[in-house]
């Protein structure tokens, strides 16, 4: 059995931070690699070996796998570990790794090949019996012949690019009036995107729930799951708060999708860690999206509620080793939530807001957990993902980890440019997510910049608690202590 000593780190930021963390911890050595724009980034001072890949571009740098593959070779690395993003859905990639006698810290080249293509991997997992969202099962290129199945499928639907990810190419139909239109267009946004305009047709799920498994299978043959993620509240059809477990599940549910989850991780004989994506219905029916052959961003909350290391348990099925535990013995221990903090102006339809990070001091406390990768001072890169970081927080119920996340909110500090915190303040009051009765389209549905604004009530608030500071002073002037005393947090300074 291979025991990996030196781990290389195919990627940046919070990832790749995280990542090295669990690897030192498991006495392994860690090689950081990066482009010009993170060469003072924390991930590069963490590792104990850093390899500059080029300029600030990925498709220069951090997409090179020759240059990755070097880098490996340069330090003697035995393993290496692609985070999310980037190359770690690449089957290219993960073959070149093994053809060059490394450990790829993922599943196998044809596991990702085959869940790469949302069609190929529908087909694979019907075989399994895994229920599918009604729709086409080949790619269509022909806008009569598609505008013939939209109708015979009833509309809404949804036009997908085959290739997709990152929900480009995604086009809701309304009716047949504008389908034209959006096949059109969601051809060309799959070209565009990925180099290949083929496209598919599916029912859209009307008042949608995202819900996702994590599983584990290992190079024996065992696949376990590790519970549901809630992932319904999106933006531009991609997530900003996750929780686990879901509020809507009863535990005859989750067993039915924990099942068809391992089916699905069976279908492609998968080892390494895994999501399986379905949607539900509002009458709770549950279909297969597609599977993520990676870690993802939100496997923190699935870390707080089983208390086990994902990254760690990766490591370990790499080198050969079986799941250390049986499906029975694991079990749900109270309830996280994340928020995503990104760089993003929520007011201006969540559009990128770089910058630098004037102030950014991280909340504390029991049960709080912030995953990474900048401090104070630094600017957040124009180049890649404006994700600064993510905010999890456990408690022994919903209601504790919603309450608990409100306040480390609160206590959170960034200013110099806009972030989705207040936004995620918004969700965590909403009273559509505290009863648990949200779909896919809470942003669209709740959510406008004026939820933004201070409430009047808080206004008066302010104006009561200055009012009362300045009397007790007498003289008329704020001291340095009523600005600190005020109850607001600083991304709503900002904004006063
Ligand atoms: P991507 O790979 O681009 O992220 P997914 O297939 O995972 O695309 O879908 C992303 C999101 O789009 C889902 O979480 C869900 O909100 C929405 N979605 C996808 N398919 C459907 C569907 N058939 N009906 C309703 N919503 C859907």
């Amino acid at each position: 059995m291979p025991s990996i000593q030196k781990i290389l780190v195919a990627n940046r930021g919070e990832i790749a931070l995280r990542v090295m963390r669990s690897a030192r911890e498991l006495g392994i050595k860690t090689v950081a690699v990066y482009s010009e724009a993170d060469r003072h980034a924390l991930h590069v001072r963490f590792a104990d070996e850093a390899v500059f890949i080029g300029p600030p571009p990925s498709a220069e740098s951090y997409l090179r796998m020759e240059k990755i593959i070097d880098a490996a070779r340069k330090t003697g690395a035995d393993a290496i570990h692609p985070g999310y993003g980037f190359l770690s859905e690449n089957e290219d990639f993960a073959k070149l790794v093994e053809d060059e006698g490394l450990i790829f810290i993922g599943p196998s080249a044809k596991a990702i090949e085959l869940m790469g293509s949302k069609l190929a991997a529908k087909a694979a997992v019907a075989k399994f019996n895994v229920p599918l969202v009604p729709g086409t099962s080949e790619p269509i290129t022909d806008v009569n012949n598609a505008k013939k199945i939209a109708s015979e499928i009833g509309y809404p639907v949804l036009i997908k690019a085959s290739a997709g990810g990152g929900g480009k190419g995604m086009r809701i139909v309304e009716d047949e009036k504008s389908f034209e239109e959006q096949m059109e267009r969601a051809i060309s946004e799959a070209t565009s995107a990925f180099g290949d305009g083929s496209v598919f047709i599916e029912k859209y799920i009307t008042k949608p729930r995202h819900i996702e498994f994590q599983i584990f299978g290992d190079t024996h043959g065992n696949v376990v799951h590790l519970f549901e993620r809630e992932c319904s509240i999106q933006r531009r059809h991609q997530k900003v708060v996750e929780e686990a477990p879901s509020s809507i599940l009863t535990p005859e549910k989750r067993k039915a999708m924990g099942e068809a989850a391992i089916n699905v991780a069976k279908s492609c004989g998968y080892y390494g860690a895994g999501t399986v994506e379905f949607i539900l219905d509002d009458k709770l029916n549950f279909y297969f999206l597609e599977m993520n052959t990676r870690l993802q961003v939100e496997h923190p909350v699935t870390e707080e509620i089983t208390g086990l290391d994902l990254v760690k348990l990766q490591i370990k099925i790499a080198e050969g080793n079986p799941i250390p535990f049986k499906q029975d013995e694991l079990k749900i221990n109270g309830h996280a939530v994340e928020v995503r903090v990104y760089a993003e102006d929520p007011s201006n339809n969540f559009l990128p807001d770089i910058g630098t990070l004037q102030t950014y001091n991280r909340p504390q406390g029991h049960g709080i957990r912030v995953d990474d990768g900048f401090e104070q001072g630094m600017s957040i890169p124009f180049y890649y993902d404006p994700m600064i970081a993510k905010l999890i927080c456990h408690a022994e119920d919903r209601a504790g980890a919603i309450e608990k996340t409100i306040r480390a909110i609160d206590d959170y500090e960034i200013t110099g440019l806009e972030t989705t915190l207040g936004f995620c303040k918004f969700v965590m009051q909403h009273e559509a997510f505290r009863s648990g009765n949200f779909d896919t389209r809470f942003v669209e549905n709740y959510f406008t910049p004026a939820s933004l604004l201070p409430e009047a009530n808080e206004d008066e608030e302010l104006i009561a608690s200055l009012l009362a500071t300045t009397l007790l002073n007498g003289n008329g002037k704020a001291t340095e202590e009523t600005t600190i005393a005020t109850p607001v947090s600083k991304w709503k300074k900002n904004r006063l």
